[in-house]
Formats: C-alpha cells, sequence, structure tokens
C-alpha cells in the first residue's frame, strides 16, 4: 500500500471559541519525513489528528491522495485511519497483558470477530510479532507481561503496536517525553529508521530536534494555530527556530537547561 500525501488548504479548527488551528496551508507528499515543531499549545497534535482522521476541519479543505477527507463515507474514513498510527508519549499499553498480546491489541478491530476470540485464548500470528518485535530490539520479551519493562521498552511495544499493522502513515506525537535522554534518542532513531525502511509518511512531533533533523526532509512550525515555519531540514535557520519559541514556556526550559539552540527537552 502506498504511503499517502496530504493537502491542507486553509485548514482551521477551533474547539468552542478555542482556536487550535488556524488558515493552516500546506502540501505533504507521500513518504516525506517531517518533524514538526512549536511551543506548547500552537495547534501540533491537533494538526496530526486531523491528518489522522481522528478529528474533522471546522473550515478548509483537508484531502488525502487528492480525495477531499470530509466528503469520504463512513467506511472509507475508516480505512484511511486503520492505515494511520499515532506514537504518543502516553503509550496506553495493557500492562496486566503480554507483549505479543499488545502488538496485535491495535489491529483486533480489523480482524473478524473469531480471529479476536482466538488472539484472546491463544498467542495468535507468533511468527509476525517476534520479526516486528525483533526488528526494535525487544524479541526477547515477547511473553513477559509489559509490567515488567522498563519505560523505554514500553514505548518500543508501543512503536510495534503501530507497526504491526503496516501502517501507511505515522505520526509520531512527543513520543519521547517522558523518556532519559539516551532511551529518548534510542526510541526516536528506531522510529526514524523504520519509517525510512518502509516508505511511510512520517511526521515526528518533537522538542528533541537534533536526533530527528539529520533524517528528516522538512520542518514545520506551528505557534498558536498557525503556520509560521517550513523550511527544508538542510536550510533551517537556527533563527527562525528560535524566533518560533521566543517567549514560550519551552524557550525558558531551554534557557535553564543549556541546551544547543535545536533541542528543548
Ligand atoms: P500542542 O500539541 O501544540 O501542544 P494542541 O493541538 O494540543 O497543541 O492544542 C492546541 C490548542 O487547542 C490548545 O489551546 C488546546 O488547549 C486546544 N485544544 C486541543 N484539543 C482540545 C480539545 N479536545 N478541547 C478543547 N480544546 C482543545
Ligand atoms: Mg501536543
Amino acid at each position: 500500500m502506498k504511503a499517502p500525501s496530504f493537502q491542507l488548504k486553509n485548514v482551521g479548527r477551533t474547539f468552542g471559541a478555542r482556536v487550535a488551528l488556524r488558515q493552516v496551508s500546506i502540501e505533504i507528499p507521500a513518504g516525506q519525513i517531517v518533524a514538526l515543531v512549536g511551543p506548547s499549545g500552537a495547534g501540533k497534535s491537533t494538526l496530526i489528528r486531523l491528518l489522522a482522521g481522528v478529528l474533522k476541519p471546522t473550515t478548509g479543505h483537508l484531502l488525502a491522495d487528492g480525495k477531499e477527507m470530509t466528503s469520504w463515507s463512513w467506511r472509507e474514513m475508516q480505512k484511511h485511519r486503520g492505515s494511520c498510527r499515532i506514537i504518543e508519549q502516553s503509550h496506553l499499553l495493557v500492562s496486566q497483558l503480554s507483549v505479543h498480546q499488545n502488538t496485535i491489541s491495535g489491529h483486533l478491530a480489523l480482524w473478524p470477530w473469531y480471529k479476536v476470540m482466538a488472539a484472546a485464548l491463544w498467542p495468535i500470528e507468533k511468527e509476525r510479532v517476534r520479526a516486528v518485535l525483533d526488528s526494535l530490539g525487544i524479541a526477547e520479551h515477547q511473553f513477559r507481561s509489559v509490567s515488567e519493562l522498563s519505560g523505554g521498552q514500553m514505548q518500543r511495544v508501543a512503536i510495534a503496536r503501530a507497526l504491526f499493522s503496516d501502517p501507511r502513515a505515522i505520526f509520531a506525537d512527543e513520543p519521547t517525553a517522558s523518556l532519559d535522554p539516551n532511551t529518548a534518542k534510542a526510541v526516536t532513531e528506531i522510529i526514524l529508521a523504520q519509517a525510512k525502511a518502509r516508505g511511510v509518511t512520517l511526521m515526528f512531533c518533537t522538542n528533541l530536534l537534533s536526533a530527528v533533523l539529520p533524517q528528516c526532509d522538512r520542518v514545520i512550525g506551528l505557534r498558536d494555530g498557525e503556520l509560521v515555519l517550513d523550511s527544508p531540514a538542510s536550510l533551517l535557520s537556527p533563527l527562525a527556530l528560535k524566533r518560533l519559541y521566543e517567549n514560550s514556556d519551552e524557550r525558558q526550559l531551554m534557557a535553564t537547561h543549556g541546551t544547543n539552540g535545536t533541542d528543548l527537552e
């Protein structure tokens, strides 16, 4: 299945009186690796949820593969949602279940009922699950309970759950925010490597930009719901990045921790 392209024309999204995104126009070609940055409350998660089909725009036009998403049938929307996977900071794994069961859990809605029943009773699809876990370096934990794993290992299980469905697009929404710097870097590299190997469209929202920048094609910056930065990764201006975070809480955090100008975690 081909990776999706996206087109936004003056897309806006409000929640009651609160404006989360305003007049965003942007094109994302199929298979592009995009870093998404901006201060907290900028509208990053809202943009991700719109692209993944979890939210609908309030105004404007949102197209996937050239087709207007708002005109899709329920079935077409379900298909799109099933082909997009969001990896978040809170991975919402079921801690009482095994790594194996958590890995297949994201896929249950796409299986017939008898396969879901079988999955509850026996470890089905053992080899496929093992292959995904192996690519993430956690195959030896396949039948351990998730509650016995470290934070970094749990985040790898969340990645395995996303990859098990063979997604066409991956949206990583600050997936490493609760991990220590070394684990965060390792998890970031795994997501980027997997996205590249699979040719999916990837939007990676992070404040740990230095780990993403060498591997991504483009950097998009949002602030107060507006698109204020759109640059090829290789031409990203430190000044533009500095402006993006000016007077934000993250900027103060950056000064406190003395980070190097591209990282805010
Ligand atoms: P970011 O991910 O950049 O931190 P979000 O997209 O989560 O920003 O939020 C953008 C703005 O929209 C914020 O002001 C936030 O409070 C608001 N917002 C997001 N989701 C909701 C929601 N479900 N209900 C109400 N307000 C929301
Ligand atoms: Mg967010």
